[in-house]
């Protein structure tokens, strides 16, 4: 039985074209600056998204870390929202390695942070307080896409109180390719609107686009040079990293404008659930699904689709569950419609 594997789009494998590019691709050693590859990855994705430079790293956590310390010193404190990544999904990193305090909002219901909410939680200049020095948003959270005049909003307060900003941009190119979907033009082009925004932004290459590992921080050469400080004392300073840089090249070649396939297929597969009796389900802006399900049938659901081979992450409750489905390279339309069956089948046969 074949495996459909909808728990992350971080669980791709490499294709046999970007095997081929790791292979071939010329290295050297990255902590003296000389690995040709890291090189051209760092000019390239600088200067896709808008940025004077960039910094290879090697996970998304990383970046974010990075940014927050090289952004933030001690004492200081950065305004997050309650379900943001660089928030509740990082082990708590910026206040235990950074001693940078986050300040959590909440979210509304499209992702955003109210911009009264960020503009009540800027401390004023007093010892009582913590200093706010960043805001720090995340495109695409939870899937959904933040609308860009709303980006442009909190920046601008951001800007106009003296903070400076961060994005979290692990899947800022599924937002750019969802954000031309109706209208066309070039994702590049809008996932660099979208980082004009910000004096920093990470860059996942291991989610949507495919690559095995990696991520890139991107902003002013100043920053960067902070950064490249940041990411050595951390532990990230990698040697012959042009092999992984070479799929993240690879990936910006060939992936970028095939992020519509994943959002199609989260499409299929939401149409498909929403049907069924006792599914709630989100219709989706980009590659995830969130579907909750109530009733005495929610608690059996992830096991049976487990022996269907069907995976996908889920939070239980007592009479309902909230399923996650993440479509990705390696994820297909028969594939999508095998875990609608097997859906189906739980519910109508249980
Ligand atoms: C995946 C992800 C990250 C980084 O994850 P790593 O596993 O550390 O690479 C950061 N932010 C968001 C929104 C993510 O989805």
């Amino acid at each position: 039985m074949k495996t459909v594997d909808l728990r992350s789009d971080t669980v791709t494998q490499p294709t046999p074209a970007m095997r081929a590019t790791m292979l071939e691709a010329p290295l050297g050693d990255d902590v003296f600056a000389d690995d040709p590859t890291v090189n051209a990855l760092q000019s390239r994705i600088a200067e896709l998204l808008g940025k004077e430079a960039a910094l290879f790293v090697p996970t998304g956590t990383q970046s974010n870390l990075v940014a927050i310390m090289s952004h933030c010193g001690r004492g200081d404190e950065y305004l997050v929202g309650q379900m943001a990544h660089t928030y509740r999904w990082e082990g708590g990193g910026a206040a235990v390695l950074g001693s940078v305090q986050p300040q959590p909002l909440e979210h509304q219901s499209d992702g955003t942070l109210a911009i009264a909410d960020i503009e009540a939680a800027i401390k004023p200049d007093d010892s009582h307080f913590a200093r706010s020095r960043l805001l720090t948003l995340e495109n695409t959270i939870g899937g959904k896409v933040l609308p860009l005049a709303y980006v442009a909003d909190a920046t601008a307060l951001a800007r106009r109180r003296g903070l400076a900003t961060h994005l979290d941009g692990a899947r800022l190119f599924n937002a750019a390719v969802a954000g031309v979907a109706a209208l066309g033009g070039d994702p590049r082009a809008k996932a660099r609107e979208i980082a004009t925004h910000f004096d920093s932004v990470s860059v996942c290459f291991s989610k949507g686009l495919g690559a095995p590992v990696g991520s890139a921080l991107v902003g002013s050469k100043e920053f960067i040079r902070a950064a490249h400080r940041w990411r050595k004392m951390l532990g990230g300073g990698m040697r012959q990293s042009g092999v992984l840089a070479a799929a993240a090249l690879h990936a910006l070649d060939h992936h970028i404008d095939r992020l519509a396939d994943d959002h199609a297929l989260a499409r299929r597969l939401a149409e498909g659930l929403a049907g069924l009796p006792g599914m709630t389900v989100e219709a989706p802006q980009t590659n995830i699904v969130f579907a909750d399900l109530h009733g005495p049938l929610a608690a059996g659901l992830m096991a049976h689709l487990s022996s269907r081979g069907v995976l996908a992450t889920g939070s239980f409750y007592v009479q309902s569950s909230r399923l996650r489905f993440v479509t990705h390279l390696d994820v297909d339309a028969a594939g999508v419609d095998r875990a609608v069956a097997a859906v189906r089948e739980h519910l109508m046969t249980a």
